[in-house]
């Protein structure tokens, strides 16, 4: 297992306070990983920065020609790399091996290609006897910060369009799922060049907030808390540095009267309690028109009965644990004051099996309301409330009355009341009759404290890009 990070082109331990990282099917110990020190900190953002000046002057097509080789690389490794983050996520194998894989190495391709192919403004005399131009050129040292529901797929998201964009990268992956980032960290060393990405190990409190205030860092990439996003800011003001904020999600699901439930259902099966729920984009906040609410809950119930998440052979699981005791803990809680309200029925699932690790039955939660916390907050773990609406209700305004704005679905066979519903929506994203389905060559982030930039897609390098004027004089 590797075990070293990477400070330009040297693969180093850290030297600071060690890390407990377990193995969440089992809550057994996997290793312990020392964090980096301060001067480790430093150390790689100035590699970081020195790699700068040779790799923002490499051309769109020699940048692409490194992305490809990353891509190559991760896929000629594929079984090992599904087996490291199954290990350290406890997700099933096969959904690594065979959703997040080949998802991670497209997106270092896509990125690839997008770069030699970027739009702009076009060039011309705007003032007589001048000619203006538009330039986009890479932002400088980016200061990245992932969580640990998606590690490869969250590094891949951080680093294939900041790296294709001309900038160098300190990357620092949760402290609780670092394992395939160490992975990385040796396959990026064999491929790039000195500095150009940095990998250092450590906690949020410790490393990322040394990394966040580093002076020599001039953009923050962040995915995870919208406390954690806000942290960000703060440290940004200091130095007025660009920040990118992936934060959380709370997604409602509107599902009209006359949609089909039996996709509905199959789909929030699916899109609900993938990866254990722990998904910012997860279909957890459903709203079920009358007319259809008895049959939704009884069927939905019966279908996330079905769901296999602790079975002996890992093929046939469907999900896994919760990432942590903590994140099981804090589930569960939720679960318990819903069920405490008195209006609140669990009618699937609603606690912990009797087994190892940190495992959450998938549980449907009904009758919620708007105000209820269970509507409110997010629980990001296996666990979908479901509330009834009348066609008298703003359901609409429902799902808007919520603090996050990542992604949104609307089911209903009706083409005008998905339109209406999707352009009055809040969210980054809208899914119309499915949920979740990415790609990367469309954008994925927030609205409102989800955050804002863009992951993926054409919208990513221009993020991780500024614009800049070049006027010449006809003299
Ligand atoms: P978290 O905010 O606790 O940690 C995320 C990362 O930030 C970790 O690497 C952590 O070490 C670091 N961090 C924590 N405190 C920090 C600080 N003070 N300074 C600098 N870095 C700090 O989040 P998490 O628990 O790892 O992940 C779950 C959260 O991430 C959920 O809220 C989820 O919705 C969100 N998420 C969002 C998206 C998205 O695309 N919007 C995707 C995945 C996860």
């Amino acid at each position: 297992m590797d075990t070293a990070m990477l400070i330009g082109s040297d693969m180093v331990k850290g030297e600071d306070q060690e890390e407990r990282i377990l193995n969440p099917k089992t809550g057994g110990l996997i290793l312990d990983l020392p964090e980096a020190s301060p001067a480790q900190i430093d150390a790689a953002v100035a590699a970081a920065t020195k790699a700068f000046s040779a790799w923002s002057k490499t051309t769109p097509g020699e940048r692409a020609g490194y992305l490809l080789k990353i891509a190559d690389a991760i896929e000629a490794d594929a079984d090992a790399f599904a087996a490291l983050e199954a290990l350290n996520c406890g997700k099933p194998i096969n959904a690594v091996r065979n959703d997040e894989i080949p998802a991670i190495a497209d997106c270092y391709r896509f990125f690839a290609g997008a770069i030699r192919n970027m739009q702009g403004t076009i060039g011309g005399e705007y003032l007589p006897g001048f000619t203006s131009m538009i330039r986009r050129d890479p932002v400088g040292v980016i200061g990245s910060i992932a969580p640990w529901n998606y590690p490869m797929m969250m590094m891949a998201w951080k680093l294939a369009p900041a790296i294709a964009g001309g900038n160098t990268v300190v990357f620092k992956p949760s402290e609780q799922t670092p394992l395939t980032a160490l992975k990385m960290a040796k396959l990026l060393a064999e491929i790039l060049p000195e500095g150009v990405v940095n990998v250092i190990l450590g906690r949020g409190e410790t490393v990322g907030n040394a990394l966040i205030n580093q002076p020599g860092i001039h953009m923050v990439s962040i995915t995870g808390d919208i406390a954690t996003g806000k942290k960000v800011i703060q440290a940004a003001a200091k130095t007025v540095k660009r920040t990118h904020l992936e934060l959380g999600g709370k997604a409602p699901v509107i599902v009209y009267g006359d949609a089909d439930l039996e996709a509905v259902v199959a789909g929030i099966r699916t899109f609900g309690y993938y990866n254990a729920g722990q998904d910012c984009t997860a279909a957890c906040r459903v709203y079920a028109e009358k007319s259809i609410y008895d049959k939704l809950v009884a069927d939905l119930s019966s279908a996330v009965s079905t769901i296999r998440f602790n079975d002996p052979d890992d093929t046939q699981n469907e999900i896994g644990p919760l990432i942590s005791q903590r994140q099981r803990d804090r589930v569960a809680s939720f679960v318990q004051r819903a069920a405490e309200t008195g209006h609140i029925e669990i009618t699937a699932g609603g606690s912990v099996p009797d087994s190892s690790g940190f495992f959450y039955q998938p549980t449907v939660v009904a009758g919620a309301l708007q105000s209820d916390e269970i509507v409110r907050r997010e629980v990001f773990g296996p666990v979908v409330s479901v509330t009834p609406f009348s066609v008298d209700d703003d359901v609409v305004g429902w799902a808007n009355d919520s603090d996050y704005g990542l992604a949104s679905s609307v089911w209903t066979k009706d083409i005008s009341k998905a339109m209406k519903a999707s352009a009055d929506l809040r969210y980054g994203c809208t899914w119309i009759n499915t949920h979740f389905m990415l790609c990367n060559e469309m954008p994925h982030g927030g609205l409102k404290q989800s955050g804002y930039g863009k992951d993926m897609s054409q919208y990513a390098l221009e993020d991780y890009t500024v614009v800049r004027h070049v006027m010449i004089s006809h003299g």
